[in-house]
């Protein structure tokens, strides 16, 4: 929906089409008198890598299909192995 000044507006923004915000924006859709705008920054997931569980490992080591993010030390934990976090 757009106001008189031609700028969308919305019930609800929800940012991120991930899990989350993809089941948010669904459930609250189904109510026809709610409008909702779902904001996403990343690119397709229409990827045999991204598709595929079994690949998990690759999406996880690659520069184009996550955010590159790295886990913080855990002093616990590996000798302060710092894990990929590609998603946070
Ligand atoms: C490679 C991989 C494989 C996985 N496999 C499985 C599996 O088989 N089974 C399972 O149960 N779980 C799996 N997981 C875990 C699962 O994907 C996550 O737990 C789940 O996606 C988290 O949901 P979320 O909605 O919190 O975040 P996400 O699904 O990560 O969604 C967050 C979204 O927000 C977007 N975003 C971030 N910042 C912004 C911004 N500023 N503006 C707009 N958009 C933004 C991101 O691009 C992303 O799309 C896997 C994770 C990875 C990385």
């Amino acid at each position: 929906m757009k106001n008189s000044k031609n700028e969308l507006i919305a019930d609800y923004v929800i940012v991120g089409a991930g899990s989350a915000g993809c089941v948010l924006a669904g459930r609250l859709s189904e109510d026809p008198n709610c409008s909702v705008i779902l904001i996403e920054a990343g690119g397709s997931d229409k990827n045999l890598i991204v598709q595929m569980p079994s690949a998990f490992y690759l999406p996880m080591q690659s520069k184009t299909l996550n955010w590159g993010y790295v886990a913080e030390p855990e002093p616990n934990i590996c000798l302060l192995y710092t894990s990929p976090s590609p998603r946070d």
